[in-house]
């Protein structure tokens, strides 16, 4: 179970070492290979962080940060850019569009992997505890409780939940979760996703407690109160 970092990067070496490194140490990744994809791919499915390179093919890291920090959906999500100049310059550039960090190439793998962990836990997503209301998971344990008594829950709907936990009040369509949970290689029906938000819903809302998932008509589905 793992974070998701999309990787915008244009160097296909680069892109290959960040990605064996990063799923070495656990977290999911997603590669772009230009801003325009990067940003299409952050807005469809939503990772947890960018790491974004300085300098694209078809317009400059800046801009990508300048678009992600200005869209609704995408501005939450911590981001990283990596650059092979030092420049103080540059570096309050990043700052000023909204990067949420600053890496300097080359970099030791061990530091970028700490810096990763360290803007996940200030956006609120510690490593391995996520909480919302009264529900907890523990990614680790794989342990997930509701007002302290624990939860039984299919592989799936794991998944889901901690998809949903990892940014509550988040309205996610059927696609995004898809996307997220059964992954992009295969197809799903999006009915599928009602399928097992129906069992996660019963799941967490044992013994008639509050339901903490909710339905909106027409766009998805969000880990919220209903008023
Ligand atoms: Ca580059």
């Amino acid at each position: 179970m793992s974070r998701c970092v999309l990787i915008i990067e244009d160097e296909a070496a680069q892109a290959q070492i960040l990605k064996y490194n990063l799923e070495s140490a656990g977290f999911d990744t997603l590669l772009a290979d230009n801003g325009a994809d990067g940003i299409g791919q952050a807005r469809s499915k939503l990772p947890d962080l960018v790491l974004l390179d300085w300098m694209l093919p078809d317009m400059s890291g800046i801009n990508v940060c300048k678009t992600l920090k200005g869209d609704e959906d995408t501005k939450a999500i911590p981001v990283i850019m990596l650059t092979a100049r030092g420049d103080e310059d540059d570096k309050v550039r990043g700052l000023t569009v909204g990067a949420d960090d600053y890496v300097v190439k080359p970099h030791s793998i061990k530091e970028l992997i700490a810096r990763i962990k360290a803007n996940l836990r200030k956006s609120g997503q510690d490593d391995d505890i996520l909480t919302f209301s009264d529900v907890t998971m523990n990614i680790e344990t794989h342990r997930v409780s509701r007002g302290g008594d624990e939860i039984k829950l299919g592989p799936t709907e794991f998944r889901l939940l901690k998809t949903l936990l990892g940014r509550p009040k988040k309205v996610w369509s059927r696609a995004q979760l898809l996307d997220r949970v059964w992954g992009t290689d295969i197809y799903v029906d999006e009915r599928t996703v009602d399928v097992h938000m129906g069992r996660l819903r019963k799941a967490i809302n044992v013994g008639g407690r509050e339901d903490l998932i909710r339905t909106i008509r027409g766009a998805g589905y969000a880990l919220d109160k209903h008023n």
